[in-house]
């Protein structure tokens, strides 16, 4: 049940792979009225977790008016913010409201951050961390992954927990806007994918997770990998800063399923949104889906995966699905012997059950799974972290 709200196009840092700083260069801010309009309508159609993004969301002048806002109508925050600008009201603010803090970072290395990012600040974003640390504000770290950084997922990990972070989330660049030239393929999730199971066996007894019997973690995970996608839905969708609603900002605004200020109030405008999803990915289309996804068993749930492997890349909705997320972990685990592959599907079950509360939905994210973060265990000792 999340609103991502947008606060800002405008960026401190000009990330190659983004491409928000590139629309934005009107920089374009949403009026605090806006802000608390979009914040008080979501909670009345059920999101009870806002992420507040941009752009780069603490630059906007009432950054923390809205936080505060937000935590005043009962919603759990996350920010994610590039870890530039970081104030003593703000670390104040956070405390007060629990946010979470979410950290973007790349890489390492002060040349790569240089050249990704377009300025030489890792120092600054590092010891910003330490700070929130020290604050101790509930951190995160999140990683968008591509050729140039792939091989700094296990560092990545390491500097996470080491720095005090509850988890490191990677997401693979997405084709669009900035990062047109930048379609990744299933061989990179994969390597992606792997890496990430590696570390998390390697790490086991760091990592965040229940015990469940071997057939439920299993089931759960087959679940979670073959639900529809849940953008613009009452599980997640966008509030930008003009005002349109969006199903999901992987989703290029050419395919038509955003809903302008103009189409009336946000309530309207949410519903609009979910009115679009449902056509695209309604079972009417059931019919028409191709390839693979035509023939498999679990098309009438998935129907065809994520649209961030699809749309951008010009295909349709019904298109056969290129990045194929069951098949994709069922070859992953297939690599692995029966009590690993059950650690593994127990780590995901356990965080699956914890972060969606339930573990009964029709519609899942499958970029914000279990399978694409590791998550830290409270009282872990975060140094013993081996790559
Ligand atoms: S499943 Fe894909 S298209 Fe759907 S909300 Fe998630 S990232 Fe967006
Ligand atoms: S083949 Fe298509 S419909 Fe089946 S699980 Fe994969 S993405 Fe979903």
């Amino acid at each position: 049940m999340n609103l991502d709200l947008h606060l800002t196009t405008a960026c401190n840092m000009k990330c190659s792979f983004c491409g928000a700083w590139e629309y934005g260069r009107q920089q374009e801010y949403i009026t605090l009225e806006d802000a608390r309009a979009a914040l008080k309508a979501g909670r009345q159609a059920g999101y009870k977790i806002t992420t507040l993004t941009g752009g780069e969301p603490s630059v906007h002048r009432n950054y923390t008016d809205i936080i505060q806002y937000a935590h005043s109508l009962g919603y759990w925050t996350v920010v994610t913010t590039n870890g530039l600008h970081l104030t003593d009201e703000m670390l104040a603010v956070y405390r007060k409201c629990r946010t979470l803090v979410r950290v973007s970072l790349h890489t390492l290395c002060p040349r790569k951050h240089a050249e990704m990012t377009g300025g030489d600040t890792l120092h600054t974003v590092m010891r910003n961390i330490e700070k929130l640390r020290e604050n101790k504000v509930n951190l995160g770290l999140g990683c968008t992954v591509f050729d140039k950084n792939l091989e700094e997922t296990d560092a990545l990990a390491e500097y996470a927990c080491k720095s005090g972070a509850s988890f490191i989330r990677y997401t693979p660049v997405v084709g669009i806007r900035g990062a047109e030239s930048m379609n990744l393929e299933y061989d990179f999730f994969k390597k992606l994918l792997t890496e990430i199971s590696r570390l998390c066996l390697k790490n086991y007894d760091l990592m965040e997770r229940k015990t469940y019997g071997r057939e439920y973690a299993h089931s759960i995970t087959r679940y979670m990998l073959t639900r529809r996608c849940a953008g613009g839905s009452g599980q997640h969708i966008i509030y930008d800063c003009h005002g349109t609603v969006v199903p999901c900002s992987f989703i290029p605004e050419s395919a038509g399923l955003c809903s302008p200020a103009s189409d009336g109030s946000a309530a309207d405008r949410f519903r609009r949104v979910y009115q679009n999803m449902d056509e695209l990915l309604g079972v009417q289309q059931l019919e028409n889906m191709k390839g693979r996804c035509g023939k498999c068993r679990y098309k009438t749930s998935c129907r065809g995966g994520c649209m961030t492997t699809k749309l951008p890349a010009g295909l349709a909705a019904a298109d056969e699905q290129p990045v194929c997320m069951y098949s994709l972990i069922s070859e992953i685990c297939g690599g692995y012997d029966a009590e690993d592959r059950y650690k593994l599907e127990n780590y995901w079950c356990s965080n699956f059950i914890k972060k969606t509360g339930a573990s009964d939905r029709d519609k899942v994210c499958v970029r914000r799974l279990p399978v694409w973060e590791l998550n830290f265990r409270f009282g872990a000792d975060r140094m013993e972290f081996v790559r």
